[in-house]
């Protein structure tokens, strides 16, 4: 049996224009700005004027470890919040935009896929409503402003080999990672050694998706730290005169995205901040504006849960005063088999020994979300294979657990194939048996935080890392940033910093090899392991197979 690519099922929608999309929400057509007929961005004015409302319901979705065989997250959390819709409940969708980089190498869009979809798929994945092309250039802005002063008799005595403010691109460019400027003699300024990452690594980028509004944005933008002198004293954007020309340039960036999915109902899609060096969820404005508008609001974190869920809870709702309802851990039988030790060429035989072998990660992700006082769903997201047999054992597994699994298929089905999840959630959100709270408080130590981290949530042993390191974060607790919550960045794909190990690891410790600090998103930054700022291209690019056919329509994506 042959199935059609997402492309081709979002080009089947029938999309409504997105004033009628808007208005299911209450916003009226004088407060969008629309991009065309089906994207628009939601005033400023209109924001401020919803504060006072109450709050909806707001339902987390997060997956277990991610594995090659593909958990679907997106494509859950769309699902789910067309579900909801189709069971009568007022519901809206957050989720992050996609980054240019990957989708013209390997990871597949950032839409959903199957029936789950937003719409327009291809514009999300492109160029959208110019977001990410607006941080890049407030990003570069920076860039060009700091060279400019060291050009100009350098007044603020930067050290220009201590100049931590980079340039971005939205692209996978492995031969910009590392590059040295200003080469050309003395008109072109004094020649040092700098680099590229991707726009979604950019503190600008983690900035826009923590501010609560434009005031916030500038006030965060001018707290970057860029460079340091030869005392080492920090340099403030601040400094460089850059934040309120940078605001100008993100001013309709801030503005959330709204759009809509397969089945006409409400999404917004704003943001999108690396989950490794950020914390990787949708902004801050979009989630709160929806939970204004509507009765339930599902959002996504990135990576699995360990990553993804536990900084949502422990970065952006400590900033954003957020606290989930409920939240829907997305496995699948699939996964499973891999955290079991079955390759992924052998995924299509039937194996319920090794899916029962690999819920024990399942197991710890349920576990580790129930202690931040949340209620927790296992979303099974079925894939054409999966057998009965394999699917009861994940629902028997988590239910000797004391949770409950449910089988869902709206990548098959949208919306009608996740109904009794829907009811599910609704009710467990209703419920009012939520008691939220993070992991550590803002006043514990920024080394006991990257502890707590490690032992309560990927179960490590410890933490093991150099004098130097944990000097360093004294003195920025000494500066003032004590308070700050901890960013971990490590691999996604285990709870240790090995990606291959699976399941549910004892015995490890967590080495951090260096920390950052992100002053104006206000997070400190352990790095764990390897970490791509810059991702490369694959040897066989996406990119390669994405053209426009005879109608003019966009192929190959996805
Ligand atoms: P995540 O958000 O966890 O990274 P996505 O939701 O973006 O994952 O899904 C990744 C890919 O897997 C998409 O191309 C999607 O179409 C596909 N996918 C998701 N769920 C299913 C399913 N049940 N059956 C087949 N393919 C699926
Ligand atoms: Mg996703």
């Amino acid at each position: 049996m042959s199935y059609k690519t997402d492309i081709q099922i979002a080009r089947e929608a029938s999309k409504r224009p997105i004033q009628e999309i808007g208005a299911k929400l209450g916003i009226g057509a004088g407060d969008m700005l629309p991009y065309g007929h089906d994207k628009a961005k939601i005033s400023q004015d209109f924001i401020n004027s919803v504060q006072d409302r109450p709050n909806g319901k707001l339902i987390l979705v997060t997956a277990i470890n991610p594995t090659p065989a593909g958990e679907g997250k997106t494509t859950t959390t769309v699902g789910l919040g067309d579900g909801l819709n189709r069971i009568g409940k007022k519901a809206a969708i957050c989720i992050r935009e996609a980054s240019l980089g990957p989708n013209f190498g390997m990871k597949g869009g950032a839409a959903g896929g199957g029936y789950a979809q937003v719409v327009p798929m291809e514009d999300m994945n492109l160029h959208f409503t110019g977001d990410f092309h607006a941080i890049t250039s407030a990003h570069n802005l920076l860039s060009a402003m700091i060279d400019n002063s060291i050009y100009w008799g350098n007044p603020l005595d930067i050290d220009q080999r201590r100049v931590v403010w980079r340039r971005v691109l939205d692209m996978n460019d492995r031969a910009l990672r590392d590059v040295v400027t200003s080469l050309g003699g003395v008109a072109n300024g004094f020649p040092r050694q700098t680099g590229f990452d991707i726009t979604v690594a950019s503190e600008v980028m983690a900035i826009l998706c923590l501010a609560k509004d434009l005031a916030d944005l500038e006030k965060r933008l001018g707290d970057m730290i860029v460079a340091y002198t030869r005392e080492k004293t920090p340099i403030y954007c601040r400094d460089i005169k850059a934040d309120g020309a940078m605001t100008v340039l993100l001013k309709d960036a801030m503005q959330p995205n709204l759009v809509q999915t397969l089945e006409n109902n409400p999404a917004f899609v704003h943001g999108g901040p690396f989950a490794n060096i950020a914390h990787g969820c949708n902004s801050v404005i979009a989630t709160t504006t929806a939970l204004k508008l509507a009765d339930y609001v599902v959002t996504e974190a990135g990576f699995g849960a360990d990553l993804g869920a536990e900084k949502f809870l422990n970065i952006k709702c400590r900033k954003a005063g957020l606290s989930p309802d409920a939240v829907v851990i997305v496995a699948t039988v699939r996964a499973m088999k891999m955290n079991g030790g079955v390759a992924k060429g052998d995924l299509g035989a039937e194996n319920v020994a090794a899916v029962e072998a690999g819920c024990p990660n399942l197991g710890r992700h349920i576990a580790n979300l129930q202690s931040f006082g949340v209620p927790v769903l296992v979303g099974i997201n079925h894939f054409a294979g999966d057998t009965d047999a394999e699917v009861q054992a994940v629902k028997d597994y988590v239910a000797g657990l004391g949770a409950e699994a449910v089988l869902c298929k709206h990548w098959a089905d949208g919306g009608a194939g996740i109904e009794e999840m829907a009811r599910k959630v609704a009710d467990l959100a209703d419920s009012g048996v939520a008691k939220f709270k993070t992991l550590y408080p803002d006043d514990m130590p920024l080394f006991e935080k990257i502890e707590s981290i490690a032992k309560n949530i990927y179960h490590a042993d410890g933490v093991v890392a150099d004098g130097k390191i944990r000097t360093q974060l004294k003195e920025w607790e000494a500066q003032g940033y004590g308070k700050l919550p901890i960013c971990i960045a490590k691999t996604q794909y285990s709870f240790t910093t090995d990606p291959t190990v699976r399941g549910a690891p004892t015995g490890f410790t967590l080495p951090v090899r260096e920390v950052r600090l992100s002053a104006g998103a206000g997070f400190v930054v352990a790095i764990c392991g390897e970490i791509m700022t810059m991702p490369g291209l694959p040897r066989r690019p996406a990119s390669e197979a994405i053209h426009l056919n005879d109608e003019g329509l966009i192929e190959g994506l996805f």
